[in-house]
């Protein structure tokens, strides 16, 4: 075995190690679809650079103040479409790019029913979505995998942080990057499962400032942890 396919090999089996131990740490999420593509999407461009709570608290006023008509929402006042998801914050970034994407698939399809995609092969569904705008690899990765558990791995900043530390990526690695490293070690049919469980891991253990070595089911996959974690956890150099 030469050393490019040992290491290969190595990473290939730290992934599968890495999903074994989160699939027993936070259980195995079954999928259970999207109500609305569209919706998804919409919410989804909601979602950047905040939190839950206020991206969903930004939809739910989008949807109360054009009771779901996405026609109405296209052609609005962007300032009313503004007032509307102003929880999510960059308002001023985040209406016209909805507009501009809802404009693009009108044009493009006639409506809004996004559930087209679910038949397409997944690099043509990827090449729809990125194709609006500001739509990026993230967002159309979550509508595919999300609404029809197409093989789309998407890459938040939690995954991104774990796939650094754990060494799975090299540690700068940008999402797309990553998002590739863990479609071509994976199954498919374990995107969404490992997906959602990384997230939990992100939010619940591996967090972003003080990440909770010690309580961690990774320690010994985890570059980062042999690298700083050991000592910094138990006062051991
Ligand atoms: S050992 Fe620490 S750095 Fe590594 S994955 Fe676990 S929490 Fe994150």
């Amino acid at each position: 075995m030469d050393n490019d396919s040992g290491a290969e090999t190595r990473l290939h089996a730290k992934a599968q190690a890495v999903y074994a131990l989160l699939k027993q740490h936070y259980g195995v999420p079954v999928f259970s679809g999207c109500a609305d593509p569209m919706e998804e999407l919409i919410a989804t461009i909601l979602s950047a650079n905040t939190n839950d709570v206020n991206s969903g608290r930004a939809f739910d006023q989008l949807q109360t103040a054009f009771g779901g008509d996405w026609d109405a929402v296209r052609t609005a006042p962007l300032a009313a479409i503004q007032a509307a998801i102003r929880p999510a914050g960059m308002y001023n970034q985040k209406a016209p790019a909805i507009v501009a994407t809802l404009e693009r698939v009108k044009a493009t399809r006639g409506d809004y029913d996004l559930r087209f995609l679910a038949a397409l092969p997944v690099d043509e569904a990827m090449a729809f979505l990125t194709s609006l705008p500001g739509v990026g690899h993230k967002t159309a990765s979550i509508v595919l995998l999300f609404c029809f558990n197409r093989p789309a791995f998407p890459v938040d900043t939690h995954i991104q942080r774990i796939s650094q530390r754990l060494g799975i990526s090299r540690r700068r690695a940008a999402p797309d990057k990553i998002k590739a490293i863990w479609e071509g070690l994976m199954a498919p049919e374990t995107f969404y499962p490992l997906h959602i469980d990384l997230i939990q891991h992100g939010r619940r253990t591996c967090q972003a400032q003080t990440p909770r070595c010690e309580l961690c089911p990774l320690q010994a996959l985890c570059d980062h942890y042999q690298r700083v974690g050991e000592w910094a956890v138990t006062g051991e150099g």
